[in-house]
């Protein structure tokens, strides 16, 4: 039987309506209010961590460590960014006027959109349902969560964490699956951050575009991983490994192939060997902290890969723990299935290169990607690379790390995704700019007006 609490249509239509009507008292535009709104967020996650570590044990097998690493810290060090930022970041902007508007000002302010609907993945899925309501808090928006229904011990905590500290007419959780989702893209609602695949992204945007309800889309896709033959091999390995093992490669921006100059390719295959043993021991299936696959579904997409090529390395796998090892493929090319779709599990497959322009021209023949990694010492080829490969964002010399800072706007390009969030760009995703024109009444040009006939002349100038 589901865990989940189900909410029907009636009901949502009503949270909806209280939303709107609670915006419309201006309740949340003061930034006071938003800063205390984010105190008491940040406080409930805390009194809430060992609810949050025990449902993503039982979701997703994530140890302790692996939960505050990739989903607990990172919300905390968002909050506290935005607490520091965010007066700054509410004020109004002056900005110059041009010469034909001369006695007036500019000024640009934020204003929140309104009701925005966040909808949540199950790989994250406690940073990912929080970390976008964060910047829906900080511009002045109440929200709609709706967590995914396969990660469904996390979606009840979101939901008590939640409910336990805000009203619904300020921020609500609607738990569920498909329906429910396609339910909630019927609402008014006035922005949608919609993070998940690329196929429901784009039936979120088809939805999104009948009332014309701005997006974010926070997609996937295959994310090359490319070790030139420069690079430091042993470093790269490490975290390399780290990257794509983390959450049992369930991770949006998991290195999704490798791409290996031919020169050091044995050499790094060795390095990642030793290091899958260092971290997860000789027999990962059975190791405690090493992730499961979220659902069987899942687990015999992947286990359907494993016949794709070569296997260097791993290849076992546990159908009653949902556990499949970590595992490097050799002998694939991209008519391989595997290499067809993205992986978003334990599997690696390489690819080796002998020049840098077969690289660019292989990834830039597919759909843009979400990151992109490059091992080099090199700053010629790094500036290669990113100068001729579009891609959403990525690490030099490290994989998954420039998700974890809010210094850098996080989102794709292209099929991996619309818009970007994280820090300021949070802010500015969840926000309105709203332009304003302030004339002077102390005199008036009368150039622009149909009485003037001078005056097309002095704007043609
Ligand atoms: P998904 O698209 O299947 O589901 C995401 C959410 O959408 C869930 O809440 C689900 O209930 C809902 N949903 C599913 N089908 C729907 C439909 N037809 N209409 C409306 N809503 C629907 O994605 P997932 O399996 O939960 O997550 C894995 C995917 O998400 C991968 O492709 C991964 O790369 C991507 N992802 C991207 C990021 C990012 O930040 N860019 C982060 C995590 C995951």
């Amino acid at each position: 039987m589901s865990i989940l609490k189900e909410t029907t249509q009636n009901e949502m239509e009503e949270i909806l309506k209280r939303q709107k009507d609670y915006l419309n008292k201006q309740s949340t535009k003061s930034i006071d209010f938003r800063i205390d709104q984010l105190k008491k967020l940040k406080g409930q996650i805390k009194s809430y961590e060992q609810e949050i570590f025990a449902a993503l044990k039982e979701d997703l097998n994530k140890s302790e460590f692996e939960s505050y690493l990739t989903e607990i810290g990172i919300l905390y060090s968002e909050i506290d960014f935005t607490l520091k930022n965010v007066r700054k970041w509410t004020k109004a902007k002056k900005v110059k006027t041009a010469l034909t508007h001369f006695g007036s000002r500019g000024y640009i302010i934020p204003e929140p959109y309104g009701t925005a609907l966040i909808i949540a993945p199950w790989n994250y899925p406690i940073q990912l349902a929080l970390s976008p309501l964060i910047g829906a808090i900080a511009a002045g928006n109440t929200a709609i969560i709706k967590p995914s229904e396969l990660t469904p011990h996390v979606s009840k905590v979101i939901s008590d964490l939640i409910r336990s500290a805000f009203p619904v007419e300020y921020i609500a959780v609607v738990e569920g699956g498909v329906k429910t989702s396609q339910s909630l893209l019927k609402l008014d609602t006035d922005y949608i951050f919609f993070t998940g695949s690329v196929n429901v992204g784009k039936a979120v945007m088809e939805a999104a575009s009948r009332r014309l309800i701005p997006v974010t889309l926070e997609l996937g896709g295959k994310s090359p991983c490319i070790v030139h033959k420069d690079a430091n091999v042993k470093l790269a390995a490490k975290r390399i490994i780290f990257g794509k093992f983390t959450n049992a490669g369930q991770t949006c921006i998991a290195p999704d192939y490798l791409f290996v100059h031919k020169e050091i390719k044995e050499e790094l295959i060795d390095a990642m060997k030793l290091i899958i043993r260092e971290f997860y021991g000789d027999s990962p299936v059975t190791h405690d902290s090493y992730g499961k696959i979220v659902n069987s579904f899942h687990f015999n997409r992947l286990q359907g890969y494993l016949g794709n090529g070569r296997i260097l390395t791993g290849g076992e796998y546990d159908e009653g723990t949902l556990k499949i090892a970590p595992t490097i493929m050799d002998d694939v090319d991209w008519d391989s299935p595997v290499m067809q779709e993205e992986i978003f599990g334990p599997i690696f497959p390489v690819l080796e290169y002998s020049s840098l322009d077969e690289v660019i021209s292989s990834i830039n023949k597919r759909p843009k990607p979400l990151a992109l990694y490059l091992f080099t010492d090199s700053s010629a080829v790094e500036d290669q690379i990113t100068g001729s490969i579009s891609f959403g964002g990525g690490s030099i010399n490290d994989t998954l790390m420039h998700i974890a800072t809010p210094y850098l706007p996080f989102g794709g390009v292209g099929e991996s995704g619309i818009g970007s969030y994280h820090g300021m760009s949070s802010f500015q995703t969840f926000s309105h700019y709203k332009s304003i024109l302030k004339q002077t009444n102390k005199f008036d040009f009368s150039f622009k007006y149909p009485s003037a006939r001078s005056g097309l002349k002095i704007m043609r100038k």
